[in-house]
């Protein structure tokens, strides 16, 4: 079948001919006390000769609503990186676990394009299914049960009706207990269902599903011609320092380190 003859349940972003390169980046986990991973951010965004740019969530270890952004701060600052990047290519951003409340203040303050999860990016003939890939992660019920409730609207509203000052100290205390959490004994980390994997991309008539949480980059088989690729997670303080792009060109899929 042709890939692009029928219609896909998804949405689609269909790259305009003159693209040649896209960048895929996600879990970059930005946050105001690590330094490094902004700057090698920052130096990143000044320099890809992408054509369109593409954020597959958790750019931020937690966004507590756009106002944050709209005063001076590590928020503002990371705003105007993004706002810059969109004035030479366009600059587009999904949500990931951490950074669901980003909105659509900021996507107008900084100039990107929000996306829905998962969403078809056609470029040369070829088409990619880009997720988080939160969502895909089955055996995770307990993280999927809480996000059924975070990505209502009327939890949201009432979140972000909330002082600025106390959804800052909601995010401290609940980041705590994540990490409390995860110190128990009994964590299994969950990882993309192989059926449900396949299930999105028989849906999306797509070969390849990118996707990032996990930060466990790697390719996996799926059978029949599909696969998934996963992204690397951003820790510039790192031992060696992670910080990577996915790129994507008519030679397919590649991993540039940048150091
Ligand atoms: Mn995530």
């Amino acid at each position: 079948m042709n890939p692009l003859s029928s219609s896909s349940t998804f949405p689609e972003i269909i790259a305009p001919v003159g693209w040649r390169t896209v960048d895929l980046i996600s879990d970059l986990h930005l946050q105001a006390g690590d330094a490094a991973t902004l700057e090698v951010w920052r130096g990143y965004l000044q320099t890809t000769s992408a054509d369109a740019l593409f954020i597959l969530g958790d750019l931020f270890e937690v966004w507590v609503g756009d106002d944050a952004a709209t005063q001076p701060g590590f928020e503002a600052e990371c705003a105007e990186l993004l706002r810059l990047t969109a004035e030479r290519l366009p600059v587009y951003f999904m949500h990931g676990n951490r950074d669901f409340l980003v909105g659509a203040g900021l996507a107008a303050q900084a100039n990107f394009i929000l996306l829905e999860d998962p969403t078809v990016l056609v470029l040369h003939d070829e088409r990619w299914l880009l997720s988080h890939g939160d969502l895909r992660c089955l055996d995770d019920t307990d993280y999927l049960a809480y996000r059924a409730r975070v990505r209502k609207p009327e939890w949201q509203s009432a979140v972000l009706a909330k002082p600025l000052a106390e959804r800052r100290a909601l995010a401290r205390s609940m980041r705590a207990q994540s990490e409390d959490h995860k110190r128990g004994p009994d964590v299994v980390w969950a990882d993309v269902d192989a059926t449900a994997a396949r299930d999105w991309l028989r849906q999306a008539h797509a070969r390849t599903l990118v996707h990032g949480h996990t930060h466990r980059p790697a390719e996996h088989d799926l059978g029949d011609g599909l696969r998934r690729v996963v992204l690397s997670d951003w820790d510039a303080s790192a031992h060696p320092p992670r910080a990577q792009v996915l790129c994507l060109s008519i030679a397919g899929a590649q991993r540039v380190d940048l150091r």
